[in-house]
């Protein structure tokens, strides 16, 4: 076993000490003992060797019998130290009270070779003191979910928490999927998560809840100190103004997060501030979903389908809204209180500033002039007014022969418009003389911009296929894998289709199938298009 472990989080902050096994409201601890539920036949499923090699794993020592042990709970390495957390949440605008790890278990703090810290972390391991009325399980479906989505979203350069390993118990767990009261038996399966901290928003919030002051300050200079040692560089104490300091740093990084997302189509589908990590990494891979036609209003999570709370284009506001509530948590901390303020500001200029950045790459523009908001305005019209799938129309944009499709012979111009465009568009007949119209006088804008910046067109086409991805990990796609997988008992596809998101900018040989936009088969199939959170 070649990892070194290095077990600060609970060295250096208050637990509860024993680990009795039910669920439990728990006070003035950061976590509690827990132990995983050993598998009755586990089994490797997948594997992502970049994480491994973060963690200092060769490929031979993945088929090896401890990893397989480890990283399925069966057995504990010696230096791990199992626990789960503390922490409460906003869910969908509510104060929930009480949450925590009900069904992850840390394992402990591996030091890299580079002295970098990682917190491994089994999800769906069994049951902790957070459990609530739930299992502590999960099944294949989710964890298969979770897994390719953490690492698509690193290949995309998207900050977010890795997945070392995906393992099936051979065990089942009884799940009702669509709530209807017709429970099945699953497979079950663990993900073994990997981030320098799994600390979210609600381990703050849960001390300010019960005004548990001392604490909450242990917590947030713990976290400084561990996670954000730069803000402490050279000072004996941490004190208000660092803090502020680190709100800001949070505030800055959930815009740089969030921009990522709508500038890939990811829609998280459950933004509760238990699942905002602290770092800005995207964190619990639940119900969510990748924008297929382009819609703002659109939600993966069927329980969210009547609020949209959490739909794709409220994503930058509710970020927000948790900020603020992260705010409101460690106010007692911060002596300038008017400072949050000041932070919640930059929140706003960080995500106006990406987002603008992050929209000249996307349509290959080089300067903000005061034509931008309107073209983009204008453009996101142009793609709800017929079912285009926003993936590929960023991707033929890049192709897009600009000042050259026919300038001066309209009807020439339509045609080779729509021709050029024609993958994009999930209801072919939607685009009609009214439709075509507005497509050619969006293009002719266009054009104009792109003519005024004097781009290279190789250079032009380059800049955007970096920004706009052209696999992206679909809702079908990884269905198909979970059939395939659960159905027939071939898991392989799960690695294959992490192979192809390796590299999702790159057109790939002989990889077109994993380009596609979605099926009509997925229009509405559960799973493709809605997730409930029954995972
Ligand atoms: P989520 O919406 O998945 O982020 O979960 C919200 C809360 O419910 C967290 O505290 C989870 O740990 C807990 N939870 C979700 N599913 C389970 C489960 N199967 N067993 C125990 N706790 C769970
Ligand atoms: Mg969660």
């Amino acid at each position: 076993m070649p990892l070194t472990f290095d077990n600060r989080f609970i060295r250096e902050l208050p637990g509860e000490t024993a680990s009795s096994g039910s669920s439990r409201k728990v006070l003035g601890a950061c976590y509690s003992p827990a132990l995983p539920v050993q598998p009755s036949d586990p089994k490797l499923l997948a594997y992502a060797q970049e994480v491994a090699d973060l963690l200092g794993i060769t490929e031979s020592e993945i088929s090896s019998d401890w990893f397989l042990d480890a990283f399925s709970g069966r057995k504990l390495l010696e230096p791990m130290q199992p626990f789960a957390m503390c922490y409460g949440g906003h869910q969908f605008g509510h104060w929930a009270g009480q949450l925590g790890d009900g069904r992850a278990i840390n394992l402990g703090e591996v030091i890299n070779r580079d002295g970098q810290r990682w917190m491994l972390q089994l999800k769906g391991a069994g049951p902790t003191a957070y459990s609530r009325n739930a299992d502590g399980f999960a099944v294949l479906r989710s964890s298969v979910r979770e897994f390719l989505c953490s690492e698509a979203m690193h290949h995309l350069g998207v900050p977010t928490t890795r997945a070392l390993s995906l393992v099936g118990t051979g065990d089942l767990v009884v799940r009702d999927m669509f709530y209807d009261g017709r429970p099945r038996r699953e497979p079950g399966a663990i993900v073994c998560r990997v981030a320098p901290t799994f600390v979210r928003f609600g381990n703050f919030e849960i001390f300010a809840a019960r005004q548990d002051i001392p604490n909450l300050r242990r917590l947030i200079e713990y976290v400084i100190r561990t996670d954000f040692p730069e803000l402490v560089r050279g000072q004996e104490h941490v004190d208000s103004a660092i803090i502020v300091q680190w709100f800001r740093e949070v505030c800055r990084r959930s815009a740089v997060m969030v921009v990522h997302w709508m500038r890939v189509g990811f829609v998280h589908g459950v933004m509760n501030t238990d699942n905002m990590s602290i770092l800005g990494l995207t964190i619990d891979y639940g119900p969510y979903g990748w924008l297929e036609d382009y819609d703002p209003t659109w939600t993966p999570n069927t329980t969210d389908a009547e609020g949209r709370r959490y739909c794709y284009g409220q994503q930058p506001q509710i970020a927000y809204w948790n900020l603020a509530q992260l705010a409101n948590a460690i106010y007692a901390c911060v002596e300038d209180k008017e400072s949050l303020e000041g932070a919640m500001e930059l929140y706003i200029q960080t995500m106006q500033s990406q987002w603008q950045e992050t929209m000249l790459a996307k349509l290959g523009l080089l300067r903000w002039t005061s034509a931008e908001d309107s073209l983009i305005e204008s453009m996101f019209e142009l793609l709800r007014a017929a079912e285009t799938d926003m993936t590929w129309f960023y991707r033929l944009l890049g192709t897009w022969p600009v000042a050259q499709a026919h300038r001066n012979d309209p009807e020439q111009r339509s045609k080779s418009a729509l021709k050029h465009f024609h993958e994009a568009y999930y209801r072919p007949e939607q685009c009609d003389g009214v439709y075509v119209k507005r497509l050619v006088d969006w293009l002719d804008r266009y054009d104009q911009r792109v003519m005024e910046d004097h781009t290279d067109p190789s250079k032009r086409r380059a800049t955007m296929e970096l920004a706009n991805p052209l696999y992206v990990l679909r809702n079908y796609l990884a269905q198909e894998a979970i059939d395939r997988a659960q159905e027939h008992g071939d898991p392989s596809d799960i690695m294959r289709l992490l192979e192809v998101l390796r590299n999702p900018y790159k057109e790939q040989l002989g990889m077109q199938r994993y380009a596609q936009k979605r099926p009509e088969w997925a229009r509405n199939r559960p799973g493709c298009s809605m997730l409930s959170c029954s995972s």
